[in-house]
């Protein structure tokens, strides 16, 4: 079978080493050795100034609302995956939907500004796919009206915009390193901030709010543990690599591929990509469906992502209309990528699409 992912492993006596300090140390979670080695080496790698690692990618955007007491209104993206609206829906916050760019699906800045109103506190944005969002456009909306920006950058570690990480950009950014993105720590995420003050808050949010007997302030348990960061420690170090690989996946695609009847979004210029995910969309919901049955009919398991679009969550705030997301979602697909997929694999799937999709009458 082939998934739409598949985790990368390290050797396994790497991790086994690592296994072995924590066997002497003793020290299996709270702020340990390797769980501060890991993010000393993050922060390296990424250059940023403020890193927090914590246990999911979820749970980051909670704290990161909490921290900055963002409780009323949200500009938000529709197309990203449900943990952004969730972690708003959780917090209180109402999510208010600003539809996306026609050509590279992140949020239209330009849709931003008549959203704002009083109650307005924050833009929570996804850069989709790992690539960057309009973020000048946003920093001059957000300075102008007084705003904190939160970007869910998931997607984004590796990839970086005008030389820097994605991650450094906005008030906040998160990360998610969950097993299924391009690095990962089997579950994990952290937070990143040029802020001294939130940086020294998150620090105390990450572990219930207090340091040995001194109570600071309120907290959750989003501590993450030695097991996850020796996970992180052995995986860190192959990124370039495994990106490496993605790209040549990804060559593979965009050279077998039937372009003139399926559309790929753009790349925002200044955009160092990290090949994060393979989207393709089709001319209709009708021909995704097709091709999700073909390729299922050989083992091979694409992923509807982003489907369905935000706004239209039963248990959200009622539909706020945005026309490009809900189009785009019901017609884009994920096909496989991961560093180790085959050049013969990705020969069968193109070919699978090409097929389906020959069968149109007129180019998309
Ligand atoms: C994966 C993902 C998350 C959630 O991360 P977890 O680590 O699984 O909690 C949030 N936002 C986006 C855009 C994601 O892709």
């Amino acid at each position: 079978m082939i998934n739409v992912t598949k985790s990368y492993l390290p050797d396994l006596d790497e991790y086994t080493n690592y296994l072995k300090g924590i066997w002497e140390r003793v020290h299996l979670t709270n702020d340990g050795p390797l769980l501060r080695e890991l993010e000393e080496k993050m922060r390296e790698f990424l250059g940023v100034k403020h890193l927090k690692f914590c246990t999911n990618g979820t749970i980051v955007l909670q704290m990161a609302l909490k921290a900055m007491d963002i409780t009323k209104e949200v500009i938000t993206t529709p197309f990203s995956y449900v943990a952004t609206t969730n972690a708003l829906l959780w917090e209180g916050c109402t999510p208010v939907f600003a539809d996306i760019r026609p050509d590279d699906y992140n949020i239209d800045p330009d849709k931003i500004e008549s959203l704002i109103t009083e109650n307005t506190q924050a833009i929570m944005a996804t850069h989709v796919y790992g690539n960057a969002c309009r973020i000048e456009q946003i920093q001059a909306i957000a300075e102008k009206h007084n705003l904190k920006v939160i970007y869910d950058a998931a997607h984004t570690f590796g990839a970086s915009y005008n030389g820097r990480s994605i991650l450094s950009y906005g008030d906040v950014s998160t990360c998610s390193f969950h097993a299924t993105k391009v690095f990962h720590t089997v579950e994990g995420g952290c937070i990143v901030t040029d802020d001294d003050a939130l940086a020294e808050k998150l620090q105390f949010y990450r572990s219930f709010g207090h340091r040995n007997d001194d109570y600071y302030s309120i907290g959750i348990n989003a501590k993450n543990s030695e097991f996850h960061a020796a996970m992180g420690l052995c995986v860190l170090p192959k990124v370039p690599a495994l990106i490496a690989a993605r790209k040549q996946v990804f060559s593979w695609y965009d050279s077998r591929l039937n372009t003139e009847r399926i559309t790929r979004p753009a790349l925002t210029p200044g955009v160092d990509y990290n090949y994060a995910y393979y989207p393709v969309v089709f001319d209709s919901e009708s021909t995704l469906l097709r091709v999700v049955d073909a390729l299922k009919a050989q083992d091979i398991v694409p992923r509807r992502y982003f489907f369905p679009s935000l706004n239209t969550l039963p248990f959200s705030v009622g539909h706020q209309p945005c026309p490009v997301s809900e189009d785009v979602s019901l017609r884009v697909l994920c096909l496989p990528l991961y560093p180790s997929l085959e050049e013969e694999d990705v020969d069968r799937i193109a070919a699978i699409v090409n097929e389906i999709v020959s069968v149109l009458s007129e180019p998309v």
